[in-house]
């Protein structure tokens, strides 16, 4: 039964190393082969040591197991530290041949036992008469010697896993955390049986537990696919990322470059190695935002033409943790495409510039209206909407300055006549004169308004009675005096007004207009051609 279930076993194992073959790759998938081999042969060697009759046919199978049993640890070890590092490349020939010298060696050094007897000593006997009962092994120095060895290794390995499970987190050190739990079962059930002499079937439960073990990481290996998966989506994600990805080292070479990356440098695929100012397209461009000197995490913007297109270029520095810090291994590259983003930002600037310029006219027109809606289009003149707000400004003004303010209506006499006589165009002309004397002889504080067909209404701030008549006068007689050319030759204008003066005559704009157009009508009808108000007695006939 023993060798039954041992056969059985080893069969197991052998089927477990082809099924391990036949899946996709893991860091130390070579190495971890190698154990399954050596596990193997230890089975095979102790099934066949179980099945041996005579004890020293036993005690040759028992030596033949030894490089086995000593090229489990080793290759245990060197898988660990592959599967920890994440080391794909499967371990040079070379170190397979100095890691296989040691077990040979001991092989051999088992196989000369009967004529040294250091490994077994001469007391190893049978446990029992029966036939092909299991032999109770005494050792030799050569023996512990072998299993220091081993035991070195063994410690090895678990510094590997327990290192890698205190410095990783989560899933991943949960995932070392089992594989420290698998490590040291057979371990245990190999002190057990060298210390303890706990036995299975007779013989060492090392081999069993061993195959177990394998059982377990493979499946922690391949059943999980931790390690696997992570950099395979990760892959994926940088093949059908629509934003180019390189990655260079620290000398500046493009060491990995996605699809989205070649298409954009009008690669088919990717060369290892070339220098970024060498990569076709961009890579000059690159290297020149790569000399910049910004910090590492800020984003640059790449720009190509023909055709336009824009790039937010991240680059991010890879380090590896060391004793003493970290050290830069390169660098990768993100480019994201941001084109649109700068298509959409120009066309609403280019709006903005446009609506700010509509704005501008239409804030430009608006005060032209206002302006316009202000003044008389044929003069020019203020018309009789601004008089109210700039009467009650000026009067306000006088009020505070304790000054007086005189005004004027002035009205042109005789116009219909003119007007009859050589037509409404003549008639503009000469208006449009008047109002030119009559803005000449105007100060900077005073205004002219036409507030009715050949009306107009003078107003002269802080200007008392006296200035004021005298002013109107020299206004009146220089009109008199000088013909006004218009289209149809020189005419002769004369024209008549009326004056009221704030305070003396009334507190009001409608008062003092009233009193103004009573005295230009007195003066209309006292002969025209002159200046009334204010001391009516006064005026004088200015013809
Ligand atoms: P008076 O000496 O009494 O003031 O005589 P007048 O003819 O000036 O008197 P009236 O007020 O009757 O005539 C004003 C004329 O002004 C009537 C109208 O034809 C003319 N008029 C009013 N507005 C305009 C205008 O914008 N252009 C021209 N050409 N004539 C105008
Ligand atoms: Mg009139
Ligand atoms: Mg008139």
């Amino acid at each position: 039964m023993p060798v039954v279930f041992t056969v059985l076993v080893c069969m197991g194992v052998l089927m477990l190393a082809h099924w391990v073959t036949r899946q996709r790759g893991f860091p130390g998938r070579e190495s971890f082969f190698l154990l399954h081999m050596a596990s193997f042969w230890w089975l095979a060697a102790a099934s066949l040591e179980m099945a041996a009759q005579g004890s020293s046919c036993k005690m040759f199978w028992a030596s033949m197991a030894w490089p086995g049993i000593v090229g489990l640890p080793t290759f245990w070890a060197v898988f660990l530290w592959q599967y920890v590092n994440s080391e794909r490349k499967p371990l040079p020939l070379s170190q397979v041949a100095v890691f296989a010298v040691v077990p040979v060696l001991v092989w051999l050094l088992a196989l000369s036992n009967p004529w040294h007897g250091l490994f077994y000593t001469p007391d190893t006997a049978p446990a029992s008469d029966l036939p092909g009962a299991p032999l109770n092994y005494r050792h030799g120095p050569l023996f512990y010697a072998t299993a220091i060895y081993e035991y070195a290794f063994v410690l090895f390995c678990l510094a590997v896993v327990i290192k890698a499970a205190v410095q990783s987190r989560g899933v991943h050190r949960r995932h070392y955390l089992a594989f420290v739990l698998v490590t040291l079962l057979p371990w245990g059930a190999n002190l057990s049986y060298v210390f303890g002499d706990v036995q299975l079937f007779g013989f060492d439960p090392t081999p069993f537990c061993f195959a177990f073990t394998l059982l377990a990481f493979s499946w922690l290996i391949v059943g999980v696919r931790l390690f696997d998966l992570l950099p395979v989506a990760r892959h994926l994600l940088l093949q059908e990322l629509l934003d180019p990805v390189l990655v260079v080292d620290t000398q500046h070479r493009v060491l990995e470059a996605n699809p989205a990356a070649c298409r954009l440098a009008d690669k088919k695929e990717q060369q290892q190695g070339v220098p970024l100012s060498e990569w076709p397209v961009y890579g000059q461009a690159l290297e020149a935002l790569l000399q910049q000197p910004l910090s590492a995490n800020q984003d640059r913007l790449l720009t190509l033409d023909n055709p336009v297109r824009h790039f937010e270029v991240s680059c991010r520095a890879i380090e590896r943790a060391t004793r003493n810090g970290s050290s830069l291994l390169g660098q990768m590259l993100y480019l994201r495409d941001v084109t649109q983003r700068h298509l959409s930002e120009r066309k609403l600037a280019e709006a903005l510039a446009v609506s700010e310029d509509r704005l501008r006219t239409i804030s430009s027109l608006h005060e032209r209206l206002q302006e316009q809606a202000l003044r008389d289009p044929l003069t020019g003149l203020y018309n009789r909407r601004y008089l109210d707000e700039f009467f009650d400004r000026e009067l306000a003004r006088s009020q505070r300055e304790k000054k007086p303010l005189a005004l004027a209506l002035i009205d042109l006499d005789h116009f219909k006549a003119l007007n009859d006589a050589h037509g409404h165009l003549v008639g503009d002309d000469v208006l449009v004169l008047v109002a030119q004397l009559l803005s000449d002889a105007l100060r900077s504080t005073d205004a002219v308004f036409r507030i009715g067909g050949e009306e107009f209404l003078l107003i002269l701030p802080g200007v008392g009675p006296e200035e004021a008549r005298q002013r109107l006068e020299r206004i009146c007689v220089q009109l008199a005096i000088t013909p006004v050319v218009t289209r149809n030759g020189p005419q002769r204008v004369t024209l008549s007004a009326g004056m009221a003066c704030w305070p003396a005559q009334g507190e009001f704009l409608e008062d003092l207009l009233q009193i103004a157009d009573a005295a230009l009508y007195e003066a209309k009808r006292s002969g025209r051609n002159k200046v009334c108000g204010m001391d009516t007695a006064s005026s004088k006939d200015l013809s």
